[in-house]
Parts: structure tokens; C-alpha cells; sequence
């Protein structure tokens, strides 16, 4: 099934440039980029972004730490379509512990940390990326992150060799 998610490339990410070998993963796998902005949110729409349901599953204190960090500087939210695109892009993305994340992807290759690292300093786990986990998810982060004129829908040479 054609499907839109979101991806946002966290400060970590942004502050260690690993912006454009990011999004190129997603590109090679045949995946079409929709939407593409960077920006740097208020605490409203961070608390919109991580909702009741990340306190409810990991702790108010987790989201607490999580609304500060993603508000704290500037991210890359991307729009990406493709077949079944939400799984296939969280297969991309890795296990939320960079620890068990694995290699190839892109949590497994850029980052390391441990859960039990990260609550030592009270922070957060710098895991480089976002990415939507549901078909619900998505179309309430789709609608948080991006105006419809900034969803775009065009021909790649995805459409002649990977659809
Ligand atoms: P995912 O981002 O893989 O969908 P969650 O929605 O469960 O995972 O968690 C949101 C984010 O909260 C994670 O990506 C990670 O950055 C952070 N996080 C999760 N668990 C912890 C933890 N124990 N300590 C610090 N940060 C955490």
C-alpha cells in the first residue's frame, strides 16, 4: 500500500551533520522525499509531537526530557512516500536503543548508547532520528509537521524503476 511518513533527523543528528547521509538512505531504497524543511519548534508543538501516549509507555519524565530536547534546536522534519513506507522506513531506522540497534541501520550506525546510559545522566537517548510508528501516527505527524502546499507529488525515476 502507497504510504506517507514522517521522519524527523533529531539535533544530534543536525548538530553532527549527518542530515544528507540520512535522507540519502531513505533515497536509495527507493523511497520519494514529499516534503523536506528544516526548523526549530516551539515546546506547544513539541508537547503535540510527543504526546501523552510516550509518558503513558515510558514515563513522564521520559517525555518531559524528550519535549526539551527536540525543542532545543534546530531538527529536519521530511515527508516520505513508498510502498508500506512506515514500516519499511522504521526497518531502516533501527531499534530505539542505539545498543541493540543494528548495523545498517541507521540508529545501529550512527549512534551506541545504552537506556540505562542515558537515565544515568537524566537525559535523553540521542537516537539521530524520528520516524512515524503507526498509519495513525503518521497522518497526525504529517499534519503537525508539514502545511498540505508543502506535501509535493511528482515523477521520480522511482516511479519507472523501483514502483
Ligand atoms: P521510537 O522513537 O523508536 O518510536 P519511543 O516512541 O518509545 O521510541 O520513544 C521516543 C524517544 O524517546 C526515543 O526515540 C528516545 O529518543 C527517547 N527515549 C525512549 N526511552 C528512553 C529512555 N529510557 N531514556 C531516555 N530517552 C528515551
Amino acid at each position: 500500500m502507497m504510504e506517507k511518513t514522517v521522519v524527523i533527523i533529531k539535533p544530534d543528528g543536525v548538530e553532527r551533520a549527518l542530515t544528507g547521509k540520512i535522507l540519502s538512505r531513505f533515497e536509495n531504497a527507493g523511497l520519494k522525499i514529499v516534503g523536506l524543511k528544516m526548523l526549530k519548534i516551539d515546546k506547544k508543538t513539541a508537547m503535540r509531537h510527543y504526546t501523552e501516549d510516550l509518558a503513558r509507555r515510558r514515563g513522564a519524565h521520559i517525555r518531559n526530557v524528550m519535549i526539551d530536547y527536540i525543542s532545543a534546536g534546530p531538527v529536519v522534519a521530511a515527508a516520505i512516500e513508498g510502498v508500506d513506507a512506515i514500516e519499511v522506513v522504521r526497518k531502516l531506522t533501527g531499534d530505539t536503543e542505539p545498543r541493540a540497534a543494528l548495523p545498517g541501520t541507521i540508529r545501529g550506525d550512527f549512534s551506541h548508547v545504552s537506556y540505562k546510559h542515558a537515565d544515568g545522566k537524566k537525559g535523553p537517548v540521542k537516537n539521530v532520528i524520528h520516524a512515524s510508528s503507526s498509519s495513525g501516527d503518521a497522518k497526525r505527524e504529517l499534519a503537525l509537521w508539514f502545511d498540505k502546499g508543502e506535501l509535493n507529488s511528482y515523477e521520480s525515476v522511482h516511479d519507472v524503476h523501483v514502483f
